[in-house]
C-alpha cells in the first residue's frame, strides 16, 4: 500500500477525528490528513501534545483543527454522546474516524497477567472504541461517504507468546471492525483495519527496548494506507484488514 499516491486535495471538505493525535502514528496521521485538506479533530489525553499538533497544523496553513481532550481510560458513554453532539453542531457530520490510541499494557507470561492491567488495556483499547463508535455512527451516517478505521497489530491477527492482554485487545478490535463492516455493508460507511507494522514510536520502543529505532519506518513514512482508507479512493472497500507496510 506504500505505493499509493494521495492527491493533494484528497481530503478537502472532510472532517476527521483521530484518537491519540498527540503522539506517534496518530500525530502523523493528523498532520497528514490536515495536509491533504481535512479539518482534523485531535483527541487525546495530554493536552500539551494536542496543542503542539494544533500549532503545527495552523502554522502550516492547513484547515483549522479542533481539540478534544479526553482520557479514554475514564471516559463515560455520556462523554462520547456529548462529543458526538458537539461534532454534529459544529460540523454537521463526521467523514472519518481513526481509532488509533491504544496502550500496550504489560508483556509477560500469561500466568503472571495482572487483572488490573487487563482491565485497563481492555477499557482503553476496546471498550472506549465501542462507546465512541456507537456514539459517532449516527453522525457518520450523515456524511456523503464515511470511513471508520481501526488500528490493529501483527498480534491482532496472529497471537504471540507474552503478548496476551494486548493481543486479546487487538483481536477484539478486529472482531469489532468485521461486525460493524458486515452490518453497514452497502451503506455510506466503510469499516476497515490497519496494521501499521513496526514503526518508530514510543510504544514500539517500550515493547522492543533493545531495538535500534533508526532501523524502523517513521510514522510519517507509513501514511499512504491511512490516506487511502480516509479518502474516497477506498469507497467500496469494506471489512478489510490492511497492512501499512
Ligand atoms: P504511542 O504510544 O506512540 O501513541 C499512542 C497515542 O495514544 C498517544 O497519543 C497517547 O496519548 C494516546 N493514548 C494512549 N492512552 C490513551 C488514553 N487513555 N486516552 C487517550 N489517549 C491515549 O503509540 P503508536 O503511535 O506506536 O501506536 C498507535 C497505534 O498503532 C496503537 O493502536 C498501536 O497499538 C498501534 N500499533 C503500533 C505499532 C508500532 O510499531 N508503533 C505496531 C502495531 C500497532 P498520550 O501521548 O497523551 O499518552
Amino acid at each position: 500500500m506504500l505505493e499509493y499516491q494521495a492527491a493533494k486535495d484528497l481530503l478537502i471538505n472532510k472532517t476527521i477525528l483521530v484518537t491519540g493525535a498527540g503522539d506517534g502514528i496518530g500525530r502523523a496521521a493528523a498532520l497528514s490528513f490536515a495536509e491533504h485538506g481535512a479539518t482534523v479533530i485531535l483527541l487525546g489525553k495530554t493536552v500539551k501534545k494536542l496543542e503542539a499538533v494544533y500549532d503545527e497544523i495552523e502554522q502550516a496553513g492547513y484547515p483549522k483543527p479542533a481539540i478534544v481532550p479526553l482520557d479514554l481510560k475514564g471516559a463515560t458513554e455520556q462523554n462520547y454522546l456529548d462529543m458526538a453532539e458537539t461534532i454534529e453542531e459544529q460540523f454537521g457530520h463526521l467523514d472519518g474516524l481513526l481509532h488509533n490510541a491504544s496502550m500496550l499494557g504489560v508483556l509477560g507470561p500469561f500466568e503472571h497477567i495482572s487483572m488490573d492491567s487487563v482491565n485497563e488495556v481492555m477499557q482503553v483499547n476496546v471498550i472506549a472504541e465501542i462507546m465512541m463508535t456507537k456514539a459517532l455512527l449516527p453522525v457518520m451516517k450523515k456524511a456523503p461517504q464515511a470511513s471508520l478505521v481501526f488500528t490493529s497489530s501483527g498480534v491482532g491477527r496472529q497471537g504471540r507468546a507474552f503478548w496476551g492482554e494486548y493481543a486479546i485487545s487487538k483481536f477484539a478490535t478486529e472482531g469489532m471492525m468485521q461486525s460493524i463492516a458486515h452490518e453497514y455493508e452497502g451503506s455510506n460507511i466503510r469499516v476497515n483495519s490497519i496494521n501499521p507494522g513496526a514503526t518508530r514510536t514510543a510504544m514500539r520502543a517500550n515493547a522492543y527496548p533493545a531495538e535500534n529505532p533508526q532501523t524502523l519506518k517513521t510514522a510519517a513514512e507509513i501514511m499512504a494506507t491511512y490516506l487511502y482508507l480516509m479518502g474516497n479512493d477506498s469507497v467500496g472497500v469494506n471489512g478489510q484488514q490492511l497492512n501499512a507496510q
